[in-house]
C-alpha cells in the first residue's frame, strides 16, 4: 500500500508555524511506515523531517485559517504553495492507493471529486469559516467516511459531527522521558498567537507567584510584545521554539502545563506530550483538553477563561500523581493505539472508493 501525505501549507515541517499538525503528520507517518506502508510526503520547501521522504514544493505560504473571520472569502496568494502541492498530487496520484490531506484549507476539499484516487482528510481545527464548513459538508455527502477529526468536541463544532471518524492522536512515547521530581516552574507550550490565550497563563502565574516557562514559536510578534508590556513584572521566561527532544527534557522538569486557549482547541498535542513526561495538565474545561485531562487524576479542569480557577489548580497541583499521567497516555495515546485507529480508517476508505 502506498500513501501520499499532503502537509499543511502554512509553514514548512519543522518550522512550528504549522502548530500541532507538524507533529501529528510525523507521528502518523512513523506509525504507517512501521506497518509496512510506503509513504511520501508533499510539503512546503524548507521542510525538515529526518526519517521521511519529502517532496518539497516552492511557493507562497497560505494564511492561517485561525486569523480569518467567519464570513471571509477564500484566499490564495499568487504563486500559491497549496495549489502547487495539489498539482503535484494530481500528477502523481496514480502511484498511490490513498492521498491524505492535513491542510485545514478549502482547496483540497474542493478538488476531492476531481481526483482519481481517494482522499482522506484529517481535519486539525474546529469550525472557523462558513466557506470551510460548506466545502467539508460537500465532501462528507459525496464521500462518506473520508473525514477524520481528533476529538468529539472538535467534530461537534461542525454540522456533520456524527459523520466524522474520531481518531484522537498518538505519540512515540519512547521520545518522552518520565520525570518524577520537577523544579518549581510551570510551563506553557504552544504557538504564541491570540487564540492560544497565553496572557491568561501569565496572569495566573503572577497571581500564584510561580515561575512560568514559555515554549513555542512567536507567530504574532505584536501579541507577544503586548503581553510583555502588560505584565513587565511577571515571573516568565521565554525559552524559544525547541525540537521535541529538547522540549520534552525541559517540559518534564515542570510541575504542570497550563493550557489556556481562548478558542475551541481541537485536540492539544502538548497535553499528551506533557503527561508523557509525567507533567499534569491544568486546562480550561473546553474542547480537546477537556476530553484528554481526567479532572483530579491527570490534572485539573477549570472554568474557561477564569484566572482564579487556574490559580486554585496551581495551588492543588501536588495532589496529582505524576506517574498516573504517564500511565494514562501509554494506555490511550501511544503510536500503536493511534496507528490501529488510523490504519482501520485508511483501509475503509481505500476499500470503499
Ligand atoms: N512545539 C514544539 N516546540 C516548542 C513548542 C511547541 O515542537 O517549543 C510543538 C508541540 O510539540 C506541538 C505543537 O507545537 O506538537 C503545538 O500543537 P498543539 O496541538 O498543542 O496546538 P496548535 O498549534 O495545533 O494549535
Amino acid at each position: 500500500m502506498k500513501l501520499l501525505f499532503l502537509s499543511t501549507p502554512v509553514g514548512p515541517l519543522g518550522s512550528g508555524l504549522g502548530g500541532g499538525v507538524e507533529l501529528t503528520l510525523l507521528n502518523l507517518a512513523m506509525a504507517m511506515l512501521g506497518r509496512g506502508y510506503e509513504l511520501h510526503v508533499v510539503a512546503p520547501a524548507g521542510s525538515v523531517a529526518a526519517q521521511l521522504s519529502i517532496l518539497e514544493v516552492g511557493g507562497n505560504l497560505q494564511l492561517t485559517a485561525q486569523t480569518q473571520q467567519r464570513t471571509d472569502p477564500i484566499v490564495l496568494p499568487p504563486d500559491s504553495v497549496l495549489a502547487a502541492m495539489w498539482d503535484l498530487a494530481r500528477q502523481k496520484q496514480t502511484q498511490y492507493d490513498l492521498l491524505v490531506n492535513f491542510a485545514y484549507d478549502w482547496l483540497p476539499f474542493y478538488l476531492t471529486p476531481f481526483f482519481k484516487r481517494p482522499i482522506a482528510h484529517l481535519v486539525s481545527m474546529g469550525s472557523l469559516t462558513d466557506a470551510m464548513d460548506a466545502v467539508i459538508t460537500q465532501v462528507v455527502e459525496q464521500f462518506p467516511g473520508t473525514i477524520g477529526m481528533h476529538s468529539r468536541a472538535q467534530a461537534e463544532t461542525f454540522p456533520f459531527a456524527d459523520r466524522c471518524r474520531c481518531l484522537g492522536n498518538g505519540f512515540d512515547l519512547s521520545a518522552y522521558q518520565f520525570c518524577a521530581q520537577p523544579s518549581e516552574a510551570f510551563a506553557w507550550v504552544g504557538r504564541i498567537a491570540p487564540e492560544k490565550g497565553l496572557e491568561d497563563a501569565v496572569l495566573a502565574a503572577k497571581r500564584a507567584a510561580v515561575p512560568l516557562q514559555i515554549f513555542g514559536v512567536i507567530q504574532d510578534e505584536a501579541y507577544w510584545q503586548q503581553i510583555n508590556q502588560d505584565h513587565p513584572d511577571a515571573p516568565i521566561t521565554y525559552q524559544g521554539f525547541l525540537p521535541t527532544v529538547k522540549l520534552q527534557q525541559a517540559l518534564g522538569q515542570c510541575r504542570a502545563l497550563l493550557m489556556t486557549p481562548h478558542w475551541l482547541e481541537a485536540f492539544g498535542n502538548v497535553a499528551i506530550e506533557a503527561m508523557a513526561c509525567g507533567v499534569p495538565v491544568i486546562a480550561y474545561r473546553r474542547g480537546g483538553p477537556a476530553e484528554i485531562v481526567q479532572d483530579g487524576k491527570t490534572g485539573w479542569l477549570v472554568e474557561p477563561d477564569h484566572i482564579a480557577g487556574l490559580v486554585t489548580a496551581i495551588e492543588r497541583i501536588d495532589q496529582i500523581d505524576r506517574l498516573a499521567c504517564r500511565r494514562h497516555v501509554e494506555a490511550v495515546y501511544s503510536l500503536a493505539a493511534m496507528g490501529d485507529r488510523v490504519d482501520a480508517w485508511f483501509q475503509d476508505v481505500i476499500h470503499h472508493y
